[in-house]
């Protein structure tokens, strides 16, 4: 890896010293210096003294990120080889459970480097790469996960051409090929997993405890209307807790046969399921005119999204989401809110479910909140790396 050498912009020290590990534009002095993504950067003060490693990756947020303060840690085979035995080591008690066969083994910057993250599915092994830096530290990162753990088959995906987005091509690294389809297991449900079909392998793995939740405390009995269904993960925890109908309201078309699918691997009636493909938004409107109400509605929309019709950022219209919710929620019904959105804490979301029920003139009590599992490990330096906030609440009187 070739080494550069650039001058902290001084503002920044303290922040580096802190432990924040990401590295942004303005740090930089000498940006004429930064050339290749991966080579790695040693930072120094003003006075030449060494302040940090990190390395240079371009990514939606920021430039790349730190990896050591300790200025004799070189970056080299054995420094990947123990960051990532120290992730597969915090995760022992899942690999050990038999019953939840998919979680994530190296979550970024929370377990020491940032830009990549690696998750397990029965046996295979995803890695995420958020950018062309980081994925010049392939090799390494690779050979540390044979040396440490068996595996059928290794895959990826590239994430970091524009903005983030998933570059489309074959993601089978090594190992042997997974059939199209694998099963998975969370809790003892199944879920059916694509790890060679684009973007999203079909699964959200962050959501595990609540899905438990809703399982075990939340759908005896209910009807469960599931928005942003997607493949339909929330319905299918609900009707095995013994919803009495779930619907599963989504955009997007392959969201039926998924959705189907889902149930089918765990023996669900799917006479009992309705399944709708259609503008969630529109759906709210129908369900107004016919009167429709649900014992439970849950909310788990993506950041942002952009239909025919209408425009959802999470930070701007979340608000407006849950009055929509609460009137189609059946008296001492339940909201499960859910928002990946980074770009606002748990304390702002609370806000917007406060002023949603204060405009709708409707009151609520709090059940249970819920944040990143213990798998997805954050550090108290990196806030927005605990991007996950649910809360679970009850329409009173
Ligand atoms: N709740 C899901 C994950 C949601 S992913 C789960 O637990 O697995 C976001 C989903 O929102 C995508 O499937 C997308 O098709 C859907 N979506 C985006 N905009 C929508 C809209 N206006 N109406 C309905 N679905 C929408």
């Amino acid at each position: 890896m070739n080494e550069i050498i650039i001058r902290l912009n001084k503002k920044y020290k303290n922040r580096i010293n802190k432990g924040y590990p990401l590295i942004e534009k303005d740090y930089i002095t000498e940006k004429h210096k930064l050339k290749e993504e991966g080579s790695i950067i040693k930072f120094i003060d003003d006075n030449k003294r060494f302040i940090a490693k990190g390395y240079y990756g371009k990514q939606n947020k920021g430039i790349g990120w730190i990896l050591t303060l300790n200025q004799n840690q070189p970056i080299n085979q054995e420094f990947f080889l123990k960051t990532i035995a120290r992730a597969i080591n915090y995760r022992k008690e899942l690999y050990r459970d038999k019953n939840t066969t998919a979680f994530r083994v190296f979550n970024g910057e929370g377990d020491g480097v940032g830009g990549f993250t690696i998750d397990y599915y029965a046996g295979y092994y995803l890695i995420n790469w958020y950018s062309k830096g980081i994925y010049e530290f392939k090799e390494l990162i690779i050979n540390s996960l044979k040396e440490l753990e068996d595996y059928k088959g290794i895959y990826q995906k590239k994430r970091y051409k524009t903005g983030g987005k998933y570059i489309e091509e074959d993601d089978f690294v090594c190992g042997e090929r997974a059939e199209d389809r694998i099963i998975v297991k969370e809790n003892g449900v199944n879920f059916a997993v694509y790890l060679n079909d684009g973007a999203m392998v079909g699964f959200f793995i962050d959501q595990r405890e609540v899905r438990k939740a809703i399982r075990d405390k939340y759908s005896k009995g209910k009807s469960v209307l599931n928005t942003f269904s997607y493949t339909g993960a929330f319905s299918v925890f609900s009707a095995l807790g013994g919803a009495i109908k779930t619907t599963s309201v989504d955009l997007a078309n392959r969201s039926r046969n998924r959705t189907i699918e889902q149930f089918d691997i765990n023996n669900i009636d799917i006479q009992e399921q309705d399944i709708i493909v259609e503008d969630i938004f529109k759906y709210f409107k129908y369900a107004l005119r016919k009167e429709l109400k649900f014992d439970m509605v849950i909310l788990d929309p993506p950041s942002f999204a952009k239909s025919k019709k209408y425009t959802f950022s999470a930070s701007k219209d979340y608000k407006d989401l849950v009055k929509q919710a609460i009137q189609i929620t059946n008296k001492n019904g339940i909201i499960v809110a859910s928002s990946n959105c980074s770009s606002f804490n748990m304390d702002r979301f609370l806000r917007f479910i406060h002023d949603a029920f204060k405009e709708s003139n409707k009151k609520y009590e709090i059940l249970e909140k819920f944040s990143l599992p213990k798998d997805f490990k954050t550090i108290k330096q990196y806030k927005e790396g605990d991007y996950l906030k649910v809360v679970i609440l009850t329409l009173v009187g």
